[in-house]
């Protein structure tokens, strides 16, 4: 008599992450507000990036896929305001530079974007912001940068 058949959800490979103490808190923050298990943010988050793969690697090889536009990735980020604590919206889609570089999947894309005179929405106070958002493959999160400055003296 055949054994049972293993079990096609079995958990059975373990991978130790390092993360750092802004990504802890970060992991910590997305758990909490979304009710959702750590391990499982980490696997939606693997789903969601092999799938982005799967569509650009059927752009890339079939020309059938071609005229499929993946779209971009979101440029909108809550900046918190170094004077008043405020959450500010700020879409860098309305001004950035772009650079791009050749990946084995395609084009790497980074949001470059440097806004000097930014204006808090609370306090009207000047922040300058600053950095960039990388997407790769295209549509996909790559990884991230900003700086939140006080433009203005503190006194
Ligand atoms: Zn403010």
């Amino acid at each position: 008599m055949a054994g049972r058949p293993p079990k096609d959800n079995s958990r059975d490979k373990q991978y130790r992450v390092r993360l750092n103490e802004s990504e802890d808190r970060i992991l910590q923050y997305v758990s909490e507000m979304t009710g959702k298990q750590k391990s499982e943010i980490f696997r939606n988050a693997l789903e969601d990036y092999y799938n982005k793969v799967r569509v650009q690697e059927a752009i890339q090889a079939d020309a059938e896929f071609d005229d499929w536009d993946t779209g971009h990735i979101s440029l909108k980020r809550v900046i918190d305001c170094p004077y008043c604590g405020a959450a500010n919206k700020c879409d860098f889609e309305e001004e950035y530079e772009p650079s791009y570089d050749e990946r084995p999947m395609g084009e790497e894309i980074t949001y470059n974007f440097d806004w000097e005179s930014y204006e808090c929405c609370s306090c009207g106070k000047i922040i300058h912001i600053s950095g960039y958002i990388c997407e790769y493959p295209a549509g996909a999160y790559n990884y991230e940068d900003i700086n939140v400055e006080k433009v203005e003296d503190d006194e």
